[in-house]
């Protein structure tokens, strides 16, 4: 089974080539960061016509690489949603051309789905049942994935995402955009206990989660800085900043697993790159003897090799979209079934 996936839902042109749902061919990702960063954010006009130059050129580089022509596929995957209305249409409406023009089967996949499945790529051993945390810039789920192409949300957040937060608070100590990766550098030079930022938990049994709190907390710690005229350390507000953040995605997310009777918990989405998430989930984990599971840095962020995984799945599934398929930019998990 060769499946092409494509993947445009925000500011990464990508196109890969995968093999019996696990093998990548080929996974090739044009990303338009530096496009983006002279405005400290995707601009969504931008991202869509950057993708139509783009999307040709990624697609026959990943047919090149793996070796295969079009006609040796034996479905066209492409994320459908969630994401910038314009950008995945620029991915559908290709998915589409050239399913239709060749009498292959369309697949519709949803974006966070594909996320989630890219913990099957190097992770041979992992199986459902398992808990899922989901981080990333525009989503902080907890998933109990089911089965293959069977998810259940047990939590989601209430307000900003973690990658979100990541992005705002970066921008307002003045590292610029994408945050995250900043963040992530810049707090190992910094004291976590520097500051004592908010610690949102919500209810108690709650696996919601909420992160406009520590954001504006943020916000106003460096407004009382510069009304006292004291300086600020950086450093220690991305560490500090950082260890809350994580210290409520790694309790909630454990809870959840142990609480649903999980041994198995995976991490994904952007936000899964980030190293003391990585390194402190881990840890507790182990404490609690959870097996975890974590997708390279590679497959963390938008990728087209994990909507070709999560398409493999839906299409052993008899899952078929027509080719009037439409891109869906509120699209809702399991909604693509
Ligand atoms: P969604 O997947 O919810 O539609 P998206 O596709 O824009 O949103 P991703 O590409 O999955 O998001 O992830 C991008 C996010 O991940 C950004 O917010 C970025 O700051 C964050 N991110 C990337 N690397 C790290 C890191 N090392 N630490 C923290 N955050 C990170
Ligand atoms: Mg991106
Ligand atoms: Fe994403």
């Amino acid at each position: 089974n060769l499946i092409l996936a494509i993947e445009t839902s925000c500011d990464e042109t990508s196109a890969a080539v995968v093999e019996e749902g696990k093998e990548i061919l080929s996974n090739i990702i044009s990303s338009q960061i530096d496009l983006h960063k002279l405005y400290g954010g995707v601009v969504p006009e931008i991202a869509s016509r950057k993708h139509i130059e783009k999307i040709n050129y990624v697609i026959e580089e990943a047919l090149e690489k793996a070796d295969k022509k079009l006609e040796d596929m034996d479905a066209i995957a492409v994320t459908y949603g969630p994401g910038l209305v314009g950008a995945l249409l620029v991915g559908v409406a290709s998915a589409k051309a050239i399913a239709y023009g060749l009498n292959k089967p369309l697949v519709g996949v949803h974006h966070i789905e594909g996320h989630i499945n890219a913990n099957y790529i190097e992770n041979k051993d992992l199986k459902p049942p398992f808990m899922c945390l989901v981080v990333s810039g525009g989503h902080s789920h907890l998933v109990l994935v089911k089965d293959y192409g069977t998810y259940e949300i047990i939590g989601k957040t209430r307000d900003d995402a973690v990658g979100e937060a990541f992005d705002k608070v970066a921008r307002a100590i003045g590292l610029g955009y994408p945050g995250g990766p900043k963040i992530d550098k810049l707090a190992q030079e910094g004291n976590a206990k520097a500051i004592d930022f908010p610690r949102s938990y919500l209810e108690e049994g709650s696996y919601d989660f909420s992160f406009s709190g520590i954001k504006s907390a943020v916000l106003n710690y460096l407004n009382q800085c510069k009304m006292k005229e004291l300086s600020i350390n950086v450093a220690d507000i991305s560490a500090s900043f950082q260890d809350s953040v994580v210290e409520v995605l790694v309790n909630k997310a454990i809870q959840a697993t142990k609480d649903y009777k999980m041994d198995q918990l995976a991490l994904a989405g952007g936000v899964a790159a980030n190293s003391h998430l990585r390194k402190k989930l881990a840890q507790t984990c182990k404490e609690n003897n959870i097996k975890m599971y974590y997708p390279s840095l590679e497959y963390c962020t938008d990728n087209a090799a994990m909507i070709g995984v999560a398409a493999y799945y839906d299409y052993k599934k008899g899952v078929r979209h027509s080719y009037n398929l439409n891109a869906v930019p509120n699209l809702k998990i399991g909604q693509n079934k």
